[in-house]
């Protein structure tokens, strides 16, 4: 009540006033009721002048920005505009936070990787993010308030949108490419529709890559299991001579072996998927390892072949021995198996300028066509798959060593012509190629000037 004081003491100013006017207009007129309504008249036009002004530069305030601070009067208009003001700065400071939270919030929807677009009843856009602006080749600030069945005019899409039936998204090509998008719409508020849309190009094509992958193991054991179904029924059924009976005992333990080297590998690959990558800091030497591998080759190649399979490459590998064992033997084996007799193959070593080292396994056998090459790496791909088949392949060698190959930070490069023969290459990085440590005694000064020709 601070401003009652003011308004009584304004009050009795104004009622002083009147009677100071009415007395002197008494002096004057010498007229008794003239003089008291003068003086009456002056003291009302004195408050209502005071409050009229008072009154007028608040509403000036009220009706500008309230950019500067109200008039600071004192008495009832006073406290008027002090309040009316603190209400207005609460409100602005309410919006201010609103503002900054919306901000926060949209900035949050702009950074989530699934697109959101906001649809009026007409369907114009309101909002969209980047990430739904990407997967429309929208632009998020031309195309406001644009109809989006004029702008994405995917049919699927439209119809969905106008059938109005939402509880399934739609899946859709994403109009960039290849790529998938699962759509989905949820309405609120007044006829206000929420467009929610995720890029699922990855997932189904690793559900597509999964299926391939079951279907074609099924079909990899399937087609031993009914020979060995047969010799079991021709077994059970036929009276056989003990020599027929080898042969056919000899031919099912062809096809059990088959099995097992197909789960060996489907095992080898899901261990190599599913543990840490090799630590950096576990030494193999590569000689000790060729060593083995030719022991293999040479009994697969069975004198078949010219071999030169064990450079003096004096050097260790940072990595696991029995996956880098695999990688090379696949290789090794892969190159006997698809050299025709009298062929050569050969392996060979050297260090590259950058440090990093490279193993070649050459061959002078049957070469890949060109259009094979960038798909030899995918599980059971196969440029021929009888003679794959005959050797005993089971057409995921390569997959396993490309991936041992990444596991260990290098690769897997492969160049060969068809009738010509075959170059595949494994290149390990610097950090996992050192001189043997035996080797390294004596010829470690020497190993790092000869590094870029070893083996060459
Ligand atoms: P597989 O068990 O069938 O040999 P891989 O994954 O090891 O499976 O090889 C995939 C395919 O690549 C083989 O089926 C074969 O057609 C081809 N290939 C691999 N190595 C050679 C090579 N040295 N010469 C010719 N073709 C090869």
């Amino acid at each position: 009540m601070s401003w009652l004081l003011p308004r009584l003491l304004l009050a009795l100013g104004a009622v002083l006033l009147g009677f100071v006017v009415g007395v002197s207009a008494l002096a004057v007129t010498g007229v008794e009721p003239l003089s008291m309504a003068l003086g009456t008249t002056a003291g009302v036009a004195a408050l209502l002048i005071v409050d009229a002004v008072r009154g007028h530069r608040l509403l000036r305030w009220l009706r500008g920005q309230q950019l500067e601070n109200a008039p600071r009067d004192t008495g009832l208009w006073g406290e008027l505009g002090y309040r009316i003001e603190r209400a207005v700065r609460d409100r602005e400071r309410v919006i201010e936070r609103e503002r900054v939270e919306l901000e926060q919030f949209l900035s949050a929807i702009e950074a989530s990787p699934n697109g959101v677009i906001i649809l009026d009843v007409q369907e114009h856009i309101r909002w969209c993010n980047r990430a739904a602006a990407d997967h429309f080749s929208l632009d998020p600030q031309r195309d406001l308030y644009q109809r989006i069945t004029n702008l994405v005019r995917a049919p699927a899409f439209v119809a969905y949108l106008q059938a109005g039936r939402f509880k399934e998204p739609l899946v859709l090509g994403n109009g960039r490419g290849p790529g998938t998008l699962s759509i989905i719409v949820r309405e609120y508020g007044e006829g206000m529709r929420l467009v929610l849309t995720l890029d699922i190009t990855e997932r189904v094509r690793a559900e597509a890559m999964r299926r391939d992958f079951v279907a074609n193991v099924s079909h990899e054991i399937r087609t031993p299991l009914t020979v060995l179904a047969g010799f079991i029924e021709t077994l059970h059924s036929l009276p056989l001579t003990a020599v027929e009976r080898d042969r056919v005992l000899v031919l099912m333990n062809q096809q059990t072996q088959r099995m097992q080297t197909l789960v060996a590998d489907l095992l080898t690959l899901a261990q190599l998927e599913g543990s840490p990558r090799p630590s950096p800091d576990r030494w193999v030497a590569l000689d000790a390892l060729l060593l083995r591998i030719a022991a293999d080759a040479e009994a697969l190649s069975a004198g078949r072949h010219t071999l030169k399979l064990k450079p003096e490459t004096q050097v260790e590998l940072a990595g696991v021995e029995s996956e880098l064992l695999s990688a090379i033997a696949n290789l090794v084996t892969n190159a006997v198996r698809y050299t025709p007799e009298g062929g050569e193959v050969e392996v060979c070593w050297r260090r590259l300028e950058d440090g990093s080292g490279e193993l070649c396994v050459v061959d002078t056998g049957l070469g890949i066509a060109r259009e094979h090459i960038p798909r030899l790496t995918e599980r059971f791909y196969r440029v021929d798959g009888s003679r794959s088949r005959e050797t005993g392949g089971t057409g995921l060698g390569l997959s396993i060593v490309k991936h041992v190959m990444q596991r260990h930070g290098g690769e897997l490069l492969i160049q060969s012509e068809l009738g010509k023969g075959s170059r595949f290459r494994l290149v390990f990085p610097a950090a996992r190629v050192r001189p043997h440590s035996d080797a390294a005694l004596g010829d470690e000064a020497a190993f790092g000037g000869a590094a870029l020709t070893a083996g060459e």
